[in-house]
């Protein structure tokens, strides 16, 4: 299913877009309908049943865009993104956090916030990326987080 792939990533990309994000995704849902809609209109005046099964999904993936546009239009980019936990940290705090965590841990260092081992396997639940989301288990991983946040 490369295709259902594709969409989810699009989709990914547009959660970290926050409410711009959602404002495109809202675009995308209304051609995605248009195009369901024009292609159910004319075809099916031809006679042909090949709408049949292209219009659904057309119209899933609209679907699919349409509540995650409004999704995104009313949280700004997700429940993770709101989540106190997730906020991200001063210097101190992230310092203070690296050596109070027990390890295995996970710091995005885009975000700048220390992830529990419990919230984050390898991805930052508020960017959703997770090249950003490094893992630390030994005293050079905690270097190497330490010189990418520039600590
Ligand atoms: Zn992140």
């Amino acid at each position: 299913m490369a295709r259902a792939r594709t969409a989810e990533q699009i989709l990914a990309l547009l959660g970290r877009a926050g409410r711009a994000g959602g404002v495109v995704a809202l675009a995308v849902a209304a051609l995605f309908g248009w195009t369901a809609w024009s292609l159910f209109d004319q075809r099916l005046t031809e006679g042909d049943r090949s709408w049949f099964f292209v219009a659904p999904l057309t119209l899933t993936l609209a679907g699919a865009f349409g509540l995650t546009g409004l999704y995104l239009l009313v949280t700004g980019g997700g429940v993770f993104r709101a989540d106190p936990r997730f906020a991200p940290m001063t210097d101190a705090v992230i310092l203070e956090r690296m050596a109070s965590q027990p390890r295995p841990y996970f710091v995005c260092v885009d975000c700048r916030v220390v992830l529990a081992f419990e919230v984050s396997v390898g991805r930052c639940p508020r960017c959703n990326s997770a090249s950003a989301c490094l893992e630390v288990n030994t005293d050079a991983d905690a270097a190497t987080v330490r010189s990418a946040l520039g600590l």
